[in-house]
């Protein structure tokens, strides 16, 4: 499974540096891959993540640690100086601690001390979308930018937040836009009313689709291509999504004056489906503001992991 990146691997990666191992845990699959010190990706993986309801942390924990053992006798000769580890939900990077993810339920775990322990290696511990948030901005559609917002738009909606070319962590608070608030939001399954992902991610415009006309979808692609095909209700809730993100990145714009906004996820595949009538919408509402350049993403799916190996090289340097 090569690294689905067009050009091959990212400067920073590509080149010499500490041999790592990179680990992206994801809802539904785990990620994987050894970088060695020429800076050559080997055996990268995808497999099924580790859920267990009654020791949600111990689980994954394992899961890592299990294939951190496989790496290593795999690729005796290949050294591996620390790990990158990302996960997703509210992360504590620089505490090494898993808050709270809503699709595992760990509560505080503290998977840095856990992981670092067992395999004998530094560990850089951070959350998924930031990392891959990382990744574009080191070595992907950001570069160069410094004002910038990493929009990852799939199930849900998350975001990585730079300003003056530093990212915004918040102890992991930072970059939950798509529980903030646009008008027209409908209730959220965080508890919330209102919430952006409820109107504007790939979820929302599939779920509300087939609420409203009882039609089953895929996904929000063929939403998108039945609105071009003259479907109304189609039409609708893709405008509506358009609407509630374009709403969201003039916020930003207005408070923190983004200058640069990279899409990714799922949606983002719409390519100028989406970014055109979004440039449109946030152009109207923008006033003597300027306006974000619209972009996607470079890395694709495989950000979070090449942000995980970026990571774990930057923690090796740092010690050096
Ligand atoms: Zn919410």
């Amino acid at each position: 499974m090569p690294l689905d990146v067009p050009g091959g691997p990212p400067p920073g990666l590509a080149g010499p540096g500490p041999g790592v191992l990179a680990i992206d845990v994801g809802g539904t699959d785990t990620k994987s891959a050894v970088i060695d010190r020429a800076g050559n990706l080997h055996g990268l993986e995808r497999i099924p993540s580790a859920h267990d309801e009654r020791r949600p942390g111990d689980a994954v924990a394992e899961q890592v640690i299990e294939l951190a053992r496989t790496y290593t006798a795999r690729f005796p000769d290949r050294e591996i100086d620390a790990l990158g580890l990302v996960v997703p939900g509210l992360v504590d990077d620089v505490a090494g601690v898993g808050l709270f993810a809503s699709n595992f339920g760990w509560d505080h775990y503290p998977f840095r001390d856990v992981v670092s322990e067992a395999t004998g290696l530094p560990v850089a511990f951070g959350h998924d979308v930031s990392a891959a948030g990382d990744a574009e901005m080191r070595a992907g559609a950001g570069l160069g930018a410094e004002d910038a917002v990493v929009l990852i738009i799939g199930t849900g909606i998350a975001g990585a937040v730079f300003c003056g070319g530093r990212a915004v962590r918040a102890g992991g608070y930072a970059g939950e836009i798509g529980h903030a608030q646009v008008p027209g939001g409908l209730p959220c399954p965080c508890g919330a009313t209102g919430c952006l992902e409820t109107l504007g991610s790939a979820g929302a415009i599939t779920r509300r689709y087939t609420a409203r006309t009882g039609r089953p979808v895929s996904g929000a692609r063929e939403v998108l291509i039945a609105g071009q095909a003259g479907d109304e209700d189609a039409s609708e809730i893709w405008s509506d999504a358009v609407q509630a993100l374009a709403f969201s990145i003039c916020q930003l714009a207005a408070m923190i004056g983004t200058e640069t906004v990279i899409l990714g996820g799922g949606l983002s595949q719409a390519g100028p489906a989406l970014l055109e009538p979004l440039g449109r919408r946030i152009q109207e509402q923008m006033s003597f503001l300027r306006a974000p350049r619209l972009t996607t993403s470079l890395l694709g799916q495989d950000a979070g992991l090449i942000g995980a190996a970026l990571h774990a090289r930057d923690l090796v340097q740092a010690r050096a």
